[in-house]
């Protein structure tokens, strides 16, 4: 195989340099500037001869040192999982909203197009394109599609959810304006979460309008449970699917063609199997965490942040460590700082003690507050540990579920407050 290095930009138009036999290495390595790259997947292929995991060795090392690793096997481990609970002709949208969880949205997109998911969705329309640009033909739901983007939306084939009258006149407006004809469109109802959908007034003067503009058509109406995880909630939940039944019905009757009904997340899946319909929304469970506990034992860990302690220090009793002082020392203390901070997704929250990594298989509180880009580990009863070596802030052990217990929030928001400039890795055997 002839060397090279390709670096593709996955945010823009697909920009390929290829350096052709680079020679000698020595002099490459010198000479590239591993600081104006952003972003880029580098691809980098050679025979083993020619020692190319030095370019790699080198482009990673300028990079900041903290990685989250994405294990792709055992998110569709995850998948395979929730779907073995599913009848058979029960459909799957994959939530890939919000940079997969954290997780990087074309690279797990990818593998669950190729995995035979039956749909995806995204917050945004630019998530949408983005996915498009990288070669994802799958129908791709678009939940917050601002109305000025839906000329994009028709363009990109993508598939808005459509929430409220003006929404909808919007999107007809568009579908006339492109000459379309039966555009794939998604209708939210309002059961009882009173965040965005159509409210069961309105289900006559809906019917009406989708009767009467052929533009659009429904792909499919759907629902959002309040507290599907919940047994304190589960009356309202049965509230919510009369409710959804009701007005499904409703705008059935009214139409020629069947209707496409879908009112569970990952976590309605799990406890409410008689509301699967026709399709259901898996988002959490995919990236193998489970809020009602029962699926724990068949999920595989798919994230796991790792980084690394950038200098050892020994600090005396009675000194303080960090910013405004808050980490008093009650004794001599080993302190290790690892280089990971607030800025990188670690909740300030987890200051003070609050919050734990793991080192050497050890939980290390956190000492003093957590800074932008760094935090303080009180690392006394390992003295072994060396600079630069691996600090895991969550993973197989140390759970996200654990982490957000300790930050007093949920999972959600810890994997997906992971900042952008923590470089992704993926896994696959
Ligand atoms: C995010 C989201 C989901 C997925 O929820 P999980 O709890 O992550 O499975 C499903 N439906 C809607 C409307 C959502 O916004």
């Amino acid at each position: 195989m002839k060397p090279s290095v390709e670096i593709r930009k996955f945010s823009e138009p697909i920009e390929v340099y290829i350096l052709h036999f680079i020679k000698p290495l020595r002099s490459f390595l010198a000479a590239i500037d591993s600081s104006s790259f952003h972003q880029e997947c580098i691809l980098i292929k050679g025979a083993r001869k020619f020692s190319f995991e030095k370019i790699a060795k080198r482009l990673q090392e300028r990079i900041h040192q903290t990685v989250m690793e994405i294990n792709l096997n055992a998110l569709i481990h995850n998948y395979k999982a929730y779907q073995s609970l599913l009848r058979k002709e029960t459909k799957v949208m994959a939530m890939v909203k919000a940079f997969s969880y954290g997780s990087g949205s074309y690279e797990v997109a990818n593998k669950l197009q190729f995995e035979g998911v039956d749909y995806l969705t995204v917050a945004y329309t630019d998530e949408g394109i983005l996915l498009r640009k990288n070669g994802i033909t799958l129908p791709i739901m678009v939940m917050n599609a601002d109305e000025n983007s839906f000329d994009q939306i028709i363009e990109w084939k993508l598939e808005p959810e459509i929430y409220n009258f003006r929404t909808l006149d919007r999107m007809l407006e568009a579908c006339v304006v492109s000459d379309q004809m039966a555009y794939p469109i998604h209708i939210k109802l309002d059961t009882g979460m009173h965040r965005l959908g159509f409210d069961h007034t309105e289900m006559e003067a809906l019917g009406a309008i989708l009767v009467n503009h052929k533009e659009v058509r429904i792909a499919s109406i759907f629902s959002h449970l309040a507290g599907s995880e919940q047994e304190t909630l589960d009356i309202f939940t049965t509230y919510q699917a009369d409710l959804f039944e009701r007005m499904t019905q409703h705008i059935a009757q009214q139409l020629d063609y069947p209707l496409v009904r879908h009112l569970c997340n990952s976590s309605g899946i799990v406890r409410h199997p008689h509301l699967h319909y026709d399709m259901v929304r898996l988002g959490l469970g995919l990236y193998g965490i489970d809020s009602t506990g029962k699926m724990i034992p068949s999920l595989r860990n798919v994230s796991r942040l790792k980084t690394s302690i950038a200098q050892v220090k020994k600090v005396m009793a009675n000194e303080t460590v960090g910013y405004n002082r808050k980490g008093v020392l009650q004794r001599d203390t080993l302190i290790g700082t690892v280089c990971i901070g607030y800025a990188d997704g670690v909740p300030r929250r987890l200051g003070n003690g609050k919050g734990f990594m793991l080192l050497h298989n050890t939980l290390v509180p956190i000492i003093g507050n957590v800074c932008m880009d760094m935090c303080m580990r009180d690392i006394t009863d390992l003295p072994e540990t060396k600079e630069g070596d691996t600090v895991e802030i969550f993973g197989e052990q140390y759970t996200v579920t654990k982490v957000a217990a300790a930050a007093e929030t949920i999972p959600y928001e810890i994997l997906t407050g992971i900042s952008q400039r923590v470089k992704r890795i993926y896994f696959e055997e």
